[in-house]
């Protein structure tokens, strides 16, 4: 999938490794030149390794045996005193890569095949579909979010709720934990995000998205419009040159694993628009390992008036509903 950005996200991975490793040389040659007892280690115990293969290929006996076990219980009393020595510099002497799964090889084994590692196949869900959509994943984090935005006054007349907005964003965030900590979980619901714009939907979404990445998911974040013009592009366009990535695109929104669909009905949603969504939602109900988040202006009320109210509350039995109130957060920020 994905040719030409694969060869281009492979290269990004050599410089990335490439530098890891050359700090790592780096900090090894400050540390061996501060302790050279570390230096004499090593050519000690490259020493004892030469004298242990030249024995090894000598008919066994049992002397040869004895000194071969002799040999090999120094080496690793030697590496037990370098072990020591930079713990006690408290340094972890090994490249910095990363990701600790494929060490920025971009690859993993996998029943002796080699595959994609999931941060690799995030980097170019990221590169083709997210990197205009999706908010900046390094700030939009749960820690980052200050409750103290939304008001601990409750208002029932204009929320139509007796909790406050903040007691309201906080049982959201219990639920996102729960979707999060259970993801794997065949029983944990989806998400569905209501209310109006400016009140932490997108950015609960974000949080979200970046607590599954590093769990090893992948994630796609789509805009309702912008999913809809790429469905439309992959089965109306007859363009030969972009078949492939729409391809791709389109499988991605059955299989990813977590599927992000922000701003249900900004765009002008007709029941065929409706349709083509609802085919997708469906078929990653019965898919493994897929959750999908929705986050909509509309309430249920409002949708379900745009769309066979049959069809969208069985759909809507799989998902979590939060309902999000409170003033626009995005002023007071
Ligand atoms: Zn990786």
């Amino acid at each position: 999938m994905f040719a030409e950005a694969i060869k281009r996200i492979e290269r990004q991975y050599e410089i990335r490794r490439n530098q890891a490793d050359a700090a790592f040389l780096s900090e090894k040659k400050a540390i061996y030149e501060s302790t050279p007892r570390l230096s004499e280690i090593d050519k000690e115990i490259t020493k004892l390794g030469i004298q242990t293969a030249k024995l090894s290929i000598r008919p066994s006996s049992v002397e040869n045996q004895k000194e071969i076990e002799n040999l090999q219980s120094k080496i690793i009393s030697l590496k037990n005193v370098k072990e020591d020595i930079l713990k006690e510099l408290n340094v972890n002497l090994v490249p910095k890569y990363s990701c600790h799964k494929c060490n920025d090889t971009g690859y993993v084994i996998n029943d002796g095949l080699s595959e994609m590692c999931s941060c690799m196949r995030q980097e170019l869900l990221n590169e083709a579909y997210n990197k205009s959509n999706m908010h900046s994943l390094k700030t939009e984090t749960f820690a980052n979010l200050d409750l103290n935005l939304f008001s601990d006054i409750p208002n029932p007349t204009k929320y139509k709720s007796d909790i406050s907005p903040r007691e309201n964003v906080k049982k959201i965030l219990n639920i996102s934990e729960d979707f999060i900590k259970n993801f794997d979980n065949p029983k944990q619901k989806n998400l569905l995000f209501t209310g109006s714009t400016g009140i932490g939907k997108t950015y609960i979404s974000s949080c979200i998205a970046n607590e599954i990445i590093k769990s090893g998911y992948n994630v796609l974040y789509q805009t309702s419009p912008l999913l809809l013009d790429n469905i439309f592009n992959y089965k109306y366009s007859n363009n030969k040159f972009n078949a492939s990535s729409s391809n791709d695109l389109y499988n991605s929104l059955f299989n990813v694993n977590l599927l992000i669909i922000d701003d249900l009905g900004t765009e002008n949603l007709t029941a065929a628009k409706f349709s083509e969504i609802f085919t997708i939602l469906n078929a990653r109900l019965i898919t493994p390992n897929t959750k999908t988040i929705i986050s909509t202006n509309f309430s249920l009320e409002e949708l379900s008036k745009m769309y066979d109210s049959r069809i969208l509350s069985r759909l809507i039995g799989h998902f979590n509903i939060c309902r999000f109130f409170g003033e626009d957060i995005r002023m007071k920020q």
